[in-house]
């Protein structure tokens, strides 16, 4: 296999590419190889053409670089088609479909953009002088405002970063209310087998640690194994509603008054809010903490790293320890609450500390809020609902030829599990390389882990009916072609892509993250 100076492999061998031979350049036809900077690059030339300053008196005293500094020099056109090649590797949501179940992938609104643009949200620091930023404090109060109304909770911190960092957020202030009634001995944390890896993390994170509540065969909380698990030592419960294989946890308001009765707290993860915005209010069912990811429910980017923005809501029993800054609701709209016992009279706040430096994502926060008032109440909650029908609509033309993985309707996802596959030598991870010489991103695989070689399907309501027939069309296809006994074409591929299969594996444990340059070609 060709492989670069890094060791990896870098083209189609010409025995299983279709075209049959390999190309002199290693392109394939509009699909440019393109190497690593440095190695497009050279360390000897540069790409821009100064005179070397005469005179000048160096102050930088034995801070002066003594050798090259050792980056790549490239002209400015040679750069520019480095970048827009790699970015032409790139799956995004502007491409084409992303049913990655979980994350949510909708379309992002250009409207957001340009409203996030406007310099008097882009432009502005967090150190100016406050009486400059108050515009964009009400910005963020208005959308807090509107996250209270959504959820009916009585407070929001705005700062967490992501939903990870919401989690954080929401734990650290269960662990503060539990520390100011001098629990110290409640450290057990309820999670459902089905969680997303974060809750127990960050439950850990938090000096909690984690007791896995099994699933029942609907594939929702199992509410006796549930009872048996309460007692004076639990802490609280983190549950996804709804749940990670897309379905409504019915027992939730019963959840709520048990993990109560016993004296803990419900942290909700709210990243499958995008299913019942409009439709429940997660305040009514007794939640006191949940993130909300803007990059999901309210369209703001992600993928490839963000940023994403976790405002995380809490109820009347978790708002005193909401870290700094924080909003209220008020009687008319809502505070942002800046210092400790801030305008708060009977000084009840007693915030477990600050989560970021200054207010989090402004830029999150301005698409969120346009998303919010471009589509208003009744079109947020067509979107929750349209999510629910595009999902069912794919398990229902899915659901006689692949195997869902429980009975009955879904909401925003439909989880099918490997039955299908079965005795037909292809796996998961087969079945998701073939979509992608299809032109499709895989949905998300192995996930949950309580179904066996899960494949997780989030539409997004963004999608038409004709796009979710191409995309159930090539499903069924590949369905056919397994069971048809074409295992060869699974296991080949994918041959389309720019690179076949990687050793994942490897690069997650041993990631190559610096160039070295080549050492013969340097010795010589
Ligand atoms: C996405 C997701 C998270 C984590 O959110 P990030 O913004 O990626 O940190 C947590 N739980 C569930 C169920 C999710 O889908």
């Amino acid at each position: 296999m060709s492989m670069n100076t890094q060791g990896r492999p870098t083209r189609i061998e010409h025995d299983i590419d279709p075209g049959g031979y390999e190309t002199l350049s290693g392109s394939r036809g509009l699909d440019q190889a393109e190497p690593l900077l440095f190695e497009r690059g050279s360390l000897e030339v540069t790409g821009v053409d100064l005179p070397t300053p005469k005179g000048g008196l160096n102050r930088l005293g034995t801070m002066k670089r003594e050798g090259p500094i050792g980056l790549p020099g490239l002209a400015e056109p040679e750069a520019m088609r480095h970048y827009v090649r790699l970015s032409r590797k790139n799956y995004a949501i502007d491409l084409g479909l992303y049913p990655l179940g979980s994350c949510t992938m909708k379309h992002n609104p250009r409207l957001n953009e340009k409203m996030a643009r406007l310099p008097g949200f882009a432009d502005i620091h967090p150190l100016q002088p406050e009486k400059t930023v108050q515009g964009a404090y009400k910005l963020i109060e208005e959308l807090a405002r509107w996250l209270m109304v959504l959820t009916n909770t009585p407070a929001v911190a705005m700062s967490p970063k992501a939903g990870a960092h919401g989690e954080l957020c929401g734990m650290m202030a269960i662990r503060a209310a539990l520390d100011a009634r001098g629990e110290t001995g409640r450290r057990r944390v309820l999670v459902p087998e089905s969680a997303h890896g974060t809750n127990p993390a960050t439950a850990v994170q938090c000096g909690f640690f984690t007791d896995e509540i099994p699933a029942d065969k609907t594939g929702r909380v199992d509410m006796e194994a549930f009872k048996a698990k309460l007692g004076d030592d639990v802490a609280g419960i983190m549950l996804t509603n709804p749940n990670t294989c897309g379905l409504f946890e019915r027992d939730i308001k019963e959840i709520a008054d048990l993990i109560h009765e016993a004296g803990g707290y419900f942290y909700c993860d709210g990243a499958n809010f995008n299913a019942i915005v409009g439709r429940v209010r997660p305040g009514d069912l007794g939640i006191d903490a949940m993130h909300i990811n803007l990059h999901k429910t309210f369209s703001t980017p992600h993928g490839g790293g963000g940023p994403g923005s976790g405002p995380t809501v809490f109820s009347e029993a978790l708002a005193p320890f909401a870290p700094l800054p924080f909003i209220v609701k008020t009687a008319d709209g809502a505070q942002l609450k800046m210092a400790e016992n801030d305008g708060d009279a009977d000084g009840e706040a007693r915030p477990f500390g600050r989560l970021t430096a200054f207010h989090g994502q402004m830029g999150m926060f301005t698409r969120a809020l346009t998303y919010m008032m471009s589509h208003g109440a009744d079109g947020l909650k067509q979107a929750s609902e349209d999510a629910v029908l595009n999902a069912n609509y794919i398990l229902a033309r899915l659901k006689d030829v692949m195997t869902p993985a429980f009975d009955g309707t879904c909401m925003h996802e439909a989880l099918f599990d490997d039955r299908f596959l079965k005795d037909t030598g292809v796996t998961t991870l087969d079945f998701a390389k073939a979509m992608i010489d299809e032109g499709y991103h895989p949905m998300t695989m192995y996930f949950p882990l309580v179904v066996h070689g899960a494949m997780l399907i989030e539409p997004t309501e963004t999608e038409s009916k004709s796009g979710l027939d191409r995309f159930c069309d090539v499903l069924l296809g590949l369905a056919a072609a397994a069971a048809a006994g074409d295992a060869d074409r699974f296991r080949a591929a994918p041959v389309h892509a720019p690179m076949r299969r990687l050793d994942e594996t490897r690069a997650a444990r041993q990631p190559v993250l610096r160039w070295t340059p080549p050492v013969a070609e340097a010795a010589e």
